[in-house]
């Protein structure tokens, strides 16, 4: 085992992992299973205690578990809901998909799930420190200071996985151009409790997750949607609302009034319920990943910036960075030049910039007419571009 030894006074690893979420564990994940000479180097800081709570909707599209099956990890283990059918829809009606032979999205709670990872993690010899807040990070010729709420650690390489609002890449790119979409979640029981049921409400949504596109002409460049997921084991909805923010410059509505009217066609009062929010930092090719001996990492790095689609890129991110780290030691060369580059050309990196590209045509072309077009009638073409270029990347990393 070689420790990084500059200052006796600091705790030190070789590399230290800001944040506990699946882009970070994902990270050590990796490098345990491709160089696990590496494994006893690793520290992960997680400012919370698990199981903590993550505002997530917690679709798990194929490629996170592709991800999650080549770590020889079976996420079925977590308590989860299927959803047989993806819809996406405008104003209620568009096109709808399966996955041939198996569930389209599995739906987890985040807290579960996190503590889950976390757990493997642990048992394949990686360390996590929990109630850990890292306020600061110092890159230098030597190595990286992180200061803590618990006082300061030295590393050889510091990833920062932690998060669209992290204080690494705050650290880092303190100037940089911020892309974040605004997104709101409510959870409500399976079932509407109305006074009266119209026919409509009744509509058999069970076994299917739905995405409407419907808020686009509104000027809110993204969509609502309403999953099936339970909580302590009892069935429940969540709803939510995303919004990239393309379309800032423009009037809009509240972000709430779009999700108030879909929850209200299927009898929920949105004023019932908690609303909660946080941002998404989503993925442009603009985005800056890295400086010599420190990476970024899930949405640290950039998320799906079409739905916000974030867990599996995550996973994804964890297995570039792991080779990164890994080619860094052997060459003991801690620069990360090319990572950016390398991220870009992954299969990760190529869906990624497909979505962006989606993201920019289909909510900047904001007409009612248009969405009409892609939603019912190119649905042979979108689903041949989304199958192409969308989904599926997990296997070609
Ligand atoms: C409302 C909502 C719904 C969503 N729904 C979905 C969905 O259905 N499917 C999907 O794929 N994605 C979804 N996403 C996106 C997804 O949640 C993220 O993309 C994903 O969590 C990114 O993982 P991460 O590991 O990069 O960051 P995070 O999951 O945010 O993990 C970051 C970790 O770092 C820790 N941390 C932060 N700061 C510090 C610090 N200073 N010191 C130490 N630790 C720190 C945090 O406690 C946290 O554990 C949704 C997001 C939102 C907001």
């Amino acid at each position: 085992m070689s420790f990084y030894l500059s200052n006796l006074n600091m705790p030190e690893r070789d590399i230290l992992i800001i944040g506990g979420g699946p882009s970070g564990l994902s990270t050590a994940l990796h490098i345990a299973r491709d160089f696990p000479q590496l494994t006893p180097r690793i520290l992960i800081l997680e400012k919370a205690r698990y199981p903590r709570p993550k505002l997530c909707a917690g679709g798990l599209v194929v490629d996170a578990e592709v991800i999650l099956q080549r770590l020889g990890l079976d996420v079925g283990e977590v308590p989860h809901v299927d959803a047989d059918r993806l819809h996406f829809d405008f104003e209620a009606k568009g096109l709808n998909l399966r996955v041939p032979g198996r569930h389209a999205l599995r739906i987890i709670r985040r807290d579960e799930f996190d503590q889950w990872l976390a757990k493997k993690a642990e048992s394949r010899g990686i360390e996590i420190q929990e109630q850990i807040t890292v306020k600061n990070i110092i890159p230098d010729e030597g190595g990286v200071t992180v200061e803590t709420d618990q006082g300061d650690f030295r590393a050889r390489i510091v990833v920062g996985a932690d998060g669209s609002n992290g204080i690494t890449r705050r650290c880092l790119f303190p100037n940089a151009p911020v892309n974040t979409a605004r997104v709101l979640e409510v959870i409500t029981p399976q079932h509407h409790v109305v006074a009266k049921q119209s026919p409509r409400h009744n509509t058999h949504r069970e076994g299917s997750a739905y995405f409407d596109f419907f808020p686009i002409p509104s000027n809110i460049a993204g969509y609502v949607w309403d999953f099936p997921t339970q909580v302590n084991g009892q069935a429940m909805r969540c709803w939510g609302i995303y919004d990239t923010n393309l379309l800032a410059g423009e009037k809009r509505p509240q972000l709430k009034e779009p999700l108030a009217r879909e929850m209200s066609r299927l009898g929920f009062d949105l004023s019932r319920y908690e609303i909660q929010g946080y941002p998404i930092r989503w993925f442009s090719p603009e985005n800056q990943m890295s400086v010599p001996r420190v990476l970024l990492v899930g949405d640290a790095a950039g998320a799906d910036p079409f739905l916000g689609e974030g867990i599996s890129v995550a996973l994804g991110y964890g297995a570039l960075a792991a080779r990164e780290i890994g080619q860094a030691f052997r060459r003991n060369d801690f620069s990360f030049r090319g990572y950016k580059q390398r991220v870009l050309t992954s299969a990760l990196g190529r869906a990624l910039i497909a979505r962006w590209l989606i993201a920019q045509f289909i909510y900047l072309f904001k007409w009612k007419w248009f969405q009409i077009l892609v939603w019912r009638i190119l649905k042979p073409v979108v689903f041949l571009f989304a199958w192409l270029f969308v989904l599926n990347w997990g296997k070609r990393m």
